[in-house]
């Protein structure tokens, strides 16, 4: 599994007291520099799942597809950044078109996302249905919608949170993969699947790669890195080839953690182009493409792997072909790109050079459950009152309203012990970062932009640099820059090409893309428009 589940989210979803809105715009909707010459025809925008800063630089002399385009011709943000705390799927893909922080969209964590039992998948059996409804507020699709109605949105990718959560609550054409080799989504969009759908799974496309390996791009020598490296994988295949099974359901399933996952989804999302005729007209159209293979190759073998290397110059490859084809139909002066990642990823920690101190580890989050539960018997509250997820500790004050001093003394003992455990950084009562200094204190600010203010939530705890919570070998999910900086690139003739190194955030994609389409934003939102890279 690459994300275990290791409390039942619906203590989250219970306990966290999350309805109105909390948002404190940095920019009102008015201020947005709205252009009004020449809007795309379409907007592209593509999150590359665990994309690092660092791999366009990294591996850069070797990228000649459509990386290299957007590397050489695009409007380059180099230190742009998730700027909350739980760096994980959900929460970074809702900030992109809703220029909004977790605290505002609603969608706190991976464990509050999409699942939703009340909309099944189609053509699936049993639970584990998927929708936005935890989803508060806006995006830019509704913007241009409000415009114009007839604006169309399309988005994929091979996850569920991937597809959906880019497009907030629209019901757009929204499709995800399930793995035993089709595209689906679920009944909150539709009650059937398109034709264009059914015949692209008929095709059997990621069926087709059984039998295969994963071979490298290039010559042995065109990577330095090592291929033996035995913490890779738990220690299980770990080196080239990856042999793909011969059976053709299995195959479907082991593709999600090989770059052909990502070829696939361009494919299906270039037949979704050509059957919704997006950006034929002269109305603004919506692709959204969440590309997942990086983040599963990424958990399993690390940032620093020959298999993430060769992943990346697959990447490249797979995005040249997709421009190029995109392109061809639509042209390229009617196309407005955006590039970024829904989060980054640290080193594995084991990797992490000696002279990082103190040395990172791997955290059991049972260890901190255990802690709370030990001081809340002590101070004999009620044990239902007060729950762990991962790292956050929450309790509804208002059940508690005759025992606060009680959780104050509860907290107080927890933040204590929990600071005595290896691995861990900070523990913090989540009012006192309210009132902190979030200029100078990146993890208080980051955190602050996670909730809403009145939520249930407590306090939150922050490991040391690179340590992990266990279970999976390399992984994201913490306020550091390693797992928040991630690459923004705009792409097309309303974007100044060049590299820009101010720091700059990821709600900030979303009014530069309505400042250019010429549509203001529905509400406050948080992200300001990145002016200097418009033409
Ligand atoms: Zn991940």
């Amino acid at each position: 599994m690459i994300w275990p589940m290791l409390r039942p989210f619906k203590t989250l979803l219970v306990i966290l007291g999350v309805g109105g809105s909390a948002c404190a715009g940095a920019q009102s909707a008015s201020q947005a520099n709205v252009r009004t010459a020449s809007p795309p025809s379409l907007v592209v925008l593509i999150t590359v799942d665990q994309f690092r800063w660092d791999y366009l630089d990294r591996f850069g002399p070797q990228l000649q597809g459509g990386l290299a385009m957007l590397a050489r011709g695009g409007a380059w943000f180099t230190n742009a950044h998730h700027d909350h705390a739980i760096t994980e799927t959900a929460p970074g893909h809702a900030t992109l078109l809703s220029g909004r922080f977790p605290r505002s969209t609603g969608i706190m964590a991976n464990s509050i996302g999409v699942i939703d039992d009340a909309a099944p998948l189609l053509g699936v059996a049993g639970p584990g249905g998927a929708s936005p409804h935890r989803f508060q507020g806006t995006t830019l699709v509704d913007w241009l919608h409000a415009r114009d109605s007839r604006s169309r949105t399309l988005s994929v990718s091979m996850k569920d949170r991937g597809a959906i959560l880019p497009v907030g609550r629209s019901r757009s054409e929204v499709y995800w993969y399930y793995p035993d080799g089709r595209f689906t989504t679920s009944r909150y969009y539709r009650d059937s699947l398109p034709t264009w759908v059914s015949q692209f799974n008929a095709r059997r496309l990621p069926q087709s790669y059984a039998g295969k390996a994963w071979t490298l791009l290039r010559a042995d020598s065109a990577y330095k890195e090592a291929d033996s490296v035995p913490i890779e994988m738990g220690g299980a295949n770990f080196t080239f080839p990856h042999r793909i099974p011969e059976d053709s359901t299995q195959a479907a399933n082991v593709i999600r953690a090989t770059p052909w996952m990502d070829e696939v989804t361009l494919a299906l999302a270039l037949d979704g182009v050509r059957a919704l005729g997006l950006g034929e007209s002269t109305r603004t159209d919506v692709l959204a493409v969440s590309l997942s293979a990086t983040d599963l190759i990424g958990h399993g073998y690390g940032p620093d792997s020959r298999e993430m290397h060769d992943n990346i110059l697959r990447l490249d490859r797979n995005l040249g072909v997709f421009f190029d084809s995109l392109f061809k139909l639509r042209g390229a002066s009617h196309i407005a790109i955006a590039v970024t990642g829904d989060h980054a990823v640290g080193t594995i920690p084991e990797l992490v050079p000696a002279s990082v101190k103190p040395t990172p580890v791997r955290v059991d989050p049972l260890a901190l459950d255990a802690i709370l539960r030990r001081v809340v018997a002590a101070a004999r509250m009620d044990s239902s009152l007060i729950e762990m997820d991962r790292q956050i500790v929450l309790a509804d004050r208002s059940a508690l309203k005759n025992r606060l001093p009680g959780l104050d003394s509860v907290l107080a003992a927890f933040a204590l012990q929990a600071k005595a455990l290896p691995g861990v950084a900070r523990a913090d009562r989540f009012q006192d970062l309210l009132r902190g200094d979030t200029i100078n204190d990146a993890i208080a600010r980051r955190w602050v932009h996670q909730f809403p203010a009145q939520s249930n939530v407590q306090l939150v705890v922050t490991l040391t640099p690179f340590s992990i919570f266990s279970g999976i070998v390399a992984t994201h999910g913490s306020p550091y820059d390693y797992d928040s900086h991630v690459p923004l690139i705009f792409f097309g003739p309303w974007f100044a090409s060049g590299r820009y190194p101010e720091f700059v955030r990821t709600v900030d994609l979303a009014p530069t893309l309505a400042a250019v389409v010429g549509v203001k934003p529905a509400e406050r939102i948080d992200g300001v428009v990145l002016r200097h890279a418009l033409k």
